[in-house]
């Protein structure tokens, strides 16, 4: 083995995914896609950055996100740009800028990839990571909530996530949130000395977000707080009861967490987190709620709107682990001679060309590493081809997972594998 020894490596929180890993990424896209289109979303491709202001915005300037997290430069014209952190403010800018909302009361859309936040590295956390989100703009009614619910616990069923619970609270409105916080900072008044540093801070600024601190000492003055479920004005509570009527009716279990509030300003009514309790401390693999003002608020016109975004690092990690394939697909062609490499790339490329799985050696190896090798990547079928092959005008062609073989005529080799390889499930990449 030579000694390698990278010059540059890459950046710390910023993985690689490499070949072993990615068919696992693979299935969770495809089979999210599929659901999501089956729901009735489609996709959204925004780019990976934007102006800052839009993040400072949509996100709000007291968040974490946007303080101390975001990749913010300067371009060559000047102007501050910013790798997204997260995908509901570029998806509400597209929305806006190509005016959406005229095409139709029910806007569906969803988006897949990376984001870009400077955490600080630690278990579970990553620089560049990876998002799936929707967002369905334009209806306030519940239903919508329920429907959105409904998607993500199929798609974690379909994909096998153990023992996941979903957790729903409701925070209130522009109505009923100045009761609440009102109360909730009457009850805090004489508490602030035992508040964490951070919490201190948020009761200025963002006292909502005391509810989740995870600081012992917070927690057991949150404990005895008002939640903001007492303080629902009509509006909101007959929306938080719908709901609940509506999840029965699906049979989608939950339970309600008055503390549940999310880490955004933005929300609404309805917030949710899907956790899998055996991932410890960052335990969310999904999360989201309603933002019924955050349209208006980016310039547009009044607009309710409900969305989630998983986290698929953290999803992967809550995925059964998946052995190596055991299927046995496709065609090896082994060659011996040049002759007979030409007729077997000819061969090759006709299987390609109709959609097989195929390939042959290109490293001169013997014929027995050849078999070794077809064995070894699980072909279905190799294709034998040396000097008494070609003299005969035939090829041996051997069934890999059954051990048997016979000789075939040079010009049907072709014709007969595609049959059988299409007969069985040989149709590999066709997802
Ligand atoms: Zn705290
Ligand atoms: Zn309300």
């Amino acid at each position: 083995m030579r000694k390698v020894r990278p010059v540059i490596r890459g950046v710390r929180g910023a993985p690689d995914i490499l070949p072993a890993q990615v068919g696992r990424w693979q299935r969770v896209e495809v089979e999210t896609r599929r659901i999501l289109k089956n729901y009735g979303y489609q996709e959204i491709r925004t780019p990976v950055f934007e102006r800052t202001e839009l993040f400072v915005r949509g996100i709000g300037g007291g968040t974490d996100i946007v303080e101390k997290q975001m990749y913010s430069f300067e371009d060559r014209g000047h102007e501050s740009l910013t790798l997204r952190p997260e995908g509901t403010a570029p998806v509400i800018r597209a929305y806006l800028e190509h005016r959406l909302f005229t095409k139709g009361d029910l806007c569906k859309v969803y988006y897949i990839g990376p984001m870009f936040r400077h955490e600080r590295p630690q278990a579970g956390r990553f620089r560049q990571f990876h998002q799936i989100g929707a967002e369905a703009l334009g209806v306030g009614d519940p239903a919508v909530d329920a429907e959105m619910l409904d998607l993500l616990s199929h798609l974690f069923a379909t994909l096998g996530v153990d023992g996941w619970q979903l957790h729903l609270n409701s925070i209130g409105d522009d109505a009923c949130r100045p009761v609440f916080l009102d109360r909730f900072t009457r009850y805090m008044a004489g508490k602030v000395e035992r508040l964490c540093p951070d919490c201190r801070v948020r009761l200025k600024r963002n006292p909502l977000r005391i509810l989740d601190c995870k600081v012992e000492g917070c927690r057991r003055i949150v404990a005895r707080a008002p939640s903001p479920l007492e303080s629902l004005c009509e509006d909101c509570e007959v929306h938080f009861r719908r709901l609940q009527e509506l999840l029965q009716l699906l049979k989608i279990d939950y339970s309600v967490n008055e503390r549940l509030v999310r880490g955004l300003d933005y929300y609404t009514r309805t917030t949710f987190e899907f956790v899998n309790p055996g991932l410890g401390a960052q335990n969310a693999i999904a999360g989201g709620g309603r933002y019924d003002l955050l349209v208006g608020e980016m310039g547009g016109p009044p607009t309710p709107g409900i969305g989630f975004a998983i986290g698929v690092e953290r999803l992967l990690l809550s995925l059964p682990r998946e052995g190596p394939s055991e299927e046995w697909v496709g065609v090896f062609a082994a060659t011996l001679g040049k002759e007979a490499f030409e007729l077997g790339l000819r061969i090759v490329q006709d299987l390609r060309r109709q959609g097989l799985r195929a390939t042959l050696d290109m490293e001169g190896r013997s014929l027995k590493s050849q078999m070794r090798l077809a064995h070894k990547e699980r072909y279905r079928y190799t294709l034998i081809l040396g000097d008494e092959e070609l003299k005969a005008g035939v090829a041996t062609m051997k069934d890999m997972a059954q051990g048997v073989q016979e000789r075939v005529p040079l010009q049907e080799v072709v014709h007969r594998l595609v049959r059988h390889e299409s007969r069985g499930k040989a149709q590999a990449g066709r997802d």
